[in-house]
């Protein structure tokens, strides 16, 4: 391709690049000197993967129950995914938000399609449409009730993101501290207790946020009393019922979104983390009369909706939406589910409980071995398996919706060799 800048002039500088850049050598202990210490990753470091298939610096091989963190949902490098991806990275990447693309407007008739929304907003994160989201009911209220209506009620132990909106609205004060101080105007009420619901939701508040299957927060699946006492709730009141789907959407539950399965409708449903399958994009779907509130130059962002996203959030829906395919998904659950109940009364001295739903589900570590989730995350990891961890009680498997009943024996087998060597070493 002609080019008339100096440093653009193809092969030369590609090889140049492949021979420094791209090859320099890096180690966990890399991340040590250069990165901000946000996170502790594993020892390990993935370099490749394929389905739930990856493999380390090493060439270790891995069984990856994570899919990192629900979202790769039809595995790593899946072939579908990767034709869209190169296809529109050949095409178009960017335009901004002075023109609109193909790729999101097919993507948002999908949505809409699929759901009870008839409109999206797209954005690049799960915090950031669950942002919009809460913005969107204060702007509502503020509209519609004036501003005495601008209170937020959220549960404890939820997660909604890391913005500091987003972070202040989530149940767990250990996020929140140090960073105060934090914007007014949100209550906490506990997961599943219809009482603590009552009491808070009252004529000023303008938004209830809900996980449906609360992830961060344990793997606890919200009853649907609840969450029917909560729709109830913002009926009277005039408040929005927000649901967060960012982990328990697209596809994990083995419906589209976890809300069909109760059959109770939101005003506003976030997705993101499968939604790309690992390609960073988000939406905020609600209905024509809300959407509605959001002007031109209201809210808005960057890369929202650029035509490489929603190309492959695309697929990504086409693929899961397919009723065999969640019909699956709901099989590779059971199947799961069963084997791990299984597996749990087999070693009643450190597992007590299986809760979730779908293939998102936590194995719930007794009193005895309180605190020791990442103990058992490490001894898995040896053994060539990785799981997730939610909170320090309970061990969460998140394998991609593509899971094959060979992968759930070898999953089973590799966490009994772990426990049994755990309790060796006891
Ligand atoms: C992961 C998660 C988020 C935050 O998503 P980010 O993409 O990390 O901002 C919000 N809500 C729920 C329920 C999540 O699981």
């Amino acid at each position: 391709m002609p080019s008339s800048h100096p440093l653009l002039i193809g092969n030369a500088m590609n090889a140049k690049l492949e021979t420094t850049a791209f090859n320099r050598p890096v180690t966990r202990q890399t991340f040590d000197e250069v990165l901000v210490p946000t996170y502790a990753p594993a020892a390990m470091v993935p370099v490749r993967g394929e389905g739930l298939d990856l493999w380390d610096q090493a060439g270790k091989h891995y069984l990856d129950f994570t899919s990192g963190i629900a979202v790769a949902a039809l595995g790593h490098c899946n072939p579908i995914i990767v034709e869209a991806l190169t296809r529109q990275a050949n095409t178009l990447w960017h335009l901004g938000n002075g023109y609109t693309n193909e790729p999101v407007l097919r993507l948002g008739l999908a949505l809409t399609e699929a759901t009870f929304a008839d409109r999206a907003f797209f954005c690049n994160s799960g915090a950031e449409a669950n942002e919009a989201a809460l913005k969107l009911a204060r702007k509502y209220a503020h509209t519609k009730f004036g501003a005495h209506k601008s209170r937020i009620v959220s549960c404890y132990q939820s997660f909604h993101g890391r913005t500091l909106f987003t972070v202040s609205v989530g149940g767990q004060s250990k996020y929140t501290e140090g960073f105060e101080p934090l914007p007014p105007s949100i209550d906490h009420i506990v997961y599943n207790d219809i009482a603590s619901a009552r009491a808070a939701i009252g004529d000023d508040v303008c938004a209830v946020i809900v996980e449906p299957l609360q992830g961060e927060g344990g793997v606890v699946p919200g009853d649907k009393a609840f969450l029917q006492e909560l729709r109830d709730l913002c009926n009277k009141t005039g408040a929005l019922l927000i649901f967060d789907e960012v982990q328990s959407g697209m596809g994990r539950t083995g419906h589209l979104f976890h809300y069909m399965s109760y059959g109770i409708v939101p005003d506003i449903l976030t997705s993101a983390k499968a939604l790309g399958n690992g390609f960073p994009i988000a939406a905020m779907l609600t209905t024509h009369e809300l959407a509605a509130t959001l002007s031109v130059g209201s809210h808005g962002t960057t890369y929202g909706g650029n035509p490489l996203a929603t190309t492959v959030a695309l697929a990504v829906l086409e693929t899961i939406r397919q009723p065999a395919f969640l019909a699956r998904v709901q099989e590779a659950g059971a199947k799961l589910r069963s084997t791990m109940e299984q597996l749990i009364g087999d070693y009643p001295q450190v597992f007590s409980q299986v809760r979730g739903a779908g293939l998102l589900l936590g194995l719930v570590v007794t009193e005895a071995w309180k605190g020791r989730s990442k103990d058992i995350q490490k001894a898995v990891e040896a053994n060539g398996m990785m799981v997730l961890i939610a909170g320090m009680d309970v061990v969460r498997l998140a394998p991609a919706l593509i899971v094959s009943d060979a992968q759930i024996a070898e999953a089973d087998r590799i966490i009994r060799q772990s426990l049994d060597e755990l309790l060796k070493a006891a």
